[in-house]
Parts: structure tokens; C-alpha cells; sequence
């Protein structure tokens, strides 16, 4: 199966009614963890890579591993997705490289740290989409700001979304889907204490999701950083501090009203430095290097594929035929054309 369109993966979930897990990868053993997840509980996926990690890994290698994974596991639709692009210019190399989907995130400035002002979002927006579109490729856009820093993406400042402001910008720039922030932060480091409940601004998703019901919600760091991980990290001789994420029950409960891409980072690195520091600890002698790094995709798998049970994205991979980005292309000349008409 080629790689194909974020839209057409998250229309689905839309009819389905759940939401699907997009996970960053940097290597060959994160993209083998999440696909043999996918496999296992027969999951449509998303794979992001941020700025980070295509220069950490390289373009070319990045998208061939990509290839690899759509030739190696036919059966799961998977989408490529750029994370975070700080510019314009990031989100068409993206597309140019063969990303079916981008995020524009104009809420910063291209620094990635700069609060933006609105009509520059709104204006960097328009024209990836633009750009988009006539390829069949998704975009993502993003408005107000989320705590945290992760990736050296982030300004620190909490800036709920306004939801008149939401309208208007998808509005102005038809994209696909947006990003919204709803209480979350970016970062392993996200509460001070265990958080009860309550934790995202469920009036306010509630709210963007009536006024745009065809625009699909994405939440950004939804990582859980479940205390288990940390433990076994600290066991291993990890030195990390106590940290909170987001409730798998927030998450759930965000996903019943509208939210459709959970974005997931924090916990993949926990897994895996999880894993790999029991894996040298159990066995000092040993200097294979795959005794770690096939620790690095055990640990990958297990995580992602626990998010995929708890999303609602498994057992559907095979609901429905992948569109081309070439018929993706051919629906939004359509649907501009009928919006000028
Ligand atoms: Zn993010």
C-alpha cells in the first residue's frame, strides 16, 4: 500500500468515531515498532517526523524507511506526516520529498519559539495549504500556543484557542485539520501534580467541534507518561524527576467529542530508554548493539500499541480502500471550485 492521505485516515475516524495515535519517529527501529504494532492490532497509523528528526535521521533515509514500511506491511494504511513545520519552505520540502500530510504551525514564528501574530498564521497557512491541496496533501494548522518545550519547538506561553478565531482561520485557509490548544503541553513535564480530571478545556473542544464539524481536532502532547515507565527508567539507573501527562481518560473523552489525531512523543522515548536501560543493566557483558536497540523497538511496540487499543483506531485498517493523493488532488479542485461557484 502506498502512503497515503492524512485527510482520507482521519475522515474515516470521523465515521468511526475514534480517534488514531500519530507518533514521531527518528530511526529505523521507532518506524518497525509502531508498524509491527499496527500489525498486531490491525491499526490505520500515523508517523510524524519533526524538523529534529529529519535532520537527526536525513531526509532520504527517513522517507525510504517510510517506503519500507507501506511495501513491508500492505495491509495498514499509514500517513507521513511533517510535525511541527516552522515555515513554509519546511512544509514543501515535506511535500516535495513525499509527505502525504504537513502541519503548518503559524502560531510561532519561524524561530519555533515566538508567539506569531494571527494574520501571519493565518497567511503561512494559506499558503501551504495552497501549495498542498494542488498535490493531494493534508494540512494541519495550529492556533493558540501549548506549553512545554519539545524538539526546541515551543514558546513556553499557554494560549487557549479561541474558537470564533478557529472558524476563521479554517475558514481562510481550508485546512484539513487543526490543532488546539486545550490544556495540554508539549514535554514529559507537563503538571506539577498527578492531575485530577478536568485536565483539558472539554467546552472548549466541544465548542470548535460544533462550529467545525468538517475539521478534524488534533491534540498535541497527549503523551500520558505513565508512572510505570519513569519507575522502570529509575530503576535502571534513569534520573528522572516525578512527571504527570495527560490521562488516558482525558484523552478518550476528547475523542468522543471530535478529537481525531493524538499526538504522542513523550511516551515512545520513555518506552525506549525504558527499555534499552534494562536491557544493558540485565546484561553488562554483552556489546551486540542489537541486544539494546531490539530492546529500543520491543518497547516502541508495546507503548504504541497499548495507545492504539485505547484510541478506538484498532481493528480498523481495513475498513476502507486508500484514495490516492492523485483523487485527493481531484476533491479539493472540486471542492474550491464549488466554494467560488
Ligand atoms: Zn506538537
Amino acid at each position: 500500500m502506498p502512503l497515503v492521505s492524512l485527510r482520507q485516515l482521519l475522515d474515516e475516524a470521523a465515521k468511526g468515531g475514534y480517534g488514531v495515535g500519530a507518533f514521531n519517529v527518528n530511526n529505523m527501529e521507532q518506524i518497525q515498532g509502531i508498524m509491527e504494532a499496527a500489525r498486531a492490532t490491525n491499526s490505520p497509523v500515523i508517523v510524524q517526523a519533526s524538523r529534529g528528526a529529519r535532520s537527526y535521521a536525513g531526509d532520504r533515509f527517513l522517507y525510504h524507511l517510510m517506503l519500507a514500511a507501506a511495501e513491508v506491511y500492505p495491509e495498514i494504511p499509514v500517513a507521513l506526516h511533517q510535525d511541527h513545520g516552522n515555515s513554509p519552505e519546511t512544509c514543501i520540502s515535506a511535500i516535495d520529498l513525499g509527505f502525504t500530510s504537513v502541519m503548518m504551525d503559524g502560531s510561532l514564528e519561524a524561530d519555533g519559539k515566538s508567539v506569531a501574530d494571527y494574520e501571519y498564521n493565518v497567511a503561512v497557512t494559506r499558503e501551504v495549504a495552497e501549495y498542498a491541496h494542488a498535490r493531494g496533501v493534508t494540512v494541519e494548522g495550529e492556533l493558540g500556543t501549548l506549553g512545554g518545550i519539545e524538539d526546541g519547538v515551543g514558546s513556553g506561553e499557554v494560549h487557549l484557542t479561541d474558537p470564533e478565531q478557529a472558524h476563521d482561520i479554517v475558514e481562510r485557509t481550508g485546512i484539513d485539520a487543526i490543532a488546539v490548544a486545550i490544556g495540554t503541553s508539549h514535554g514529559a513535564y507537563k503538571f506539577s501534580k498527578k492531575p485530577d480530571g478536568q485536565v483539558l478545556a472539554m467546552h472548549l473542544i466541544e465548542e470548535i467541534h460544533r462550529r467545525l464539524p468538517d475539521t478534524h481536532l488534533v491534540m498535541h502532547g497527549s503523551s500520558s507518561v505513565p508512572a510505570d515507565l519513569i519507575e522502570r527508567l529509575n530503576a535502571a539507573g534513569g534520573k528522572m524527576k516525578p512527571a504527570f501527562g495527560v490521562p488516558v481518560e482525558e484523552i478518550q473523552l476528547g475523542i468522543r467529542h471530535g478529537v481525531r489525531k493524538v499526538n504522542v512523543d513523550t511516551d515512545g522515548r520513555l518506552a525506549i530508554t525504558a527499555a534499552v536501560r534494562e536491557a544493558l543493566l540485565a546484561k553488562p557483558e554483552e556489546f551486540d548493539p542489537r541486544h539494546f536497540t531490539k530492546a529500543s523497538r520491543e518497547g516502541m511496540r508495546e507503548v504504541v500499541a497499548e495507545r492504539m487499543v485505547q484510541f478506538g483506531q484498532a481493528g480498523h485498517a481495513g475498513d476502507y480502500e486508500p484514495l490516492s493523493l492523485d483523487q485527493m488532488k481531484q476533491t479539493y479542485a472540486e471542492t474550491a471550485a464549488g466554494a467560488t461557484s
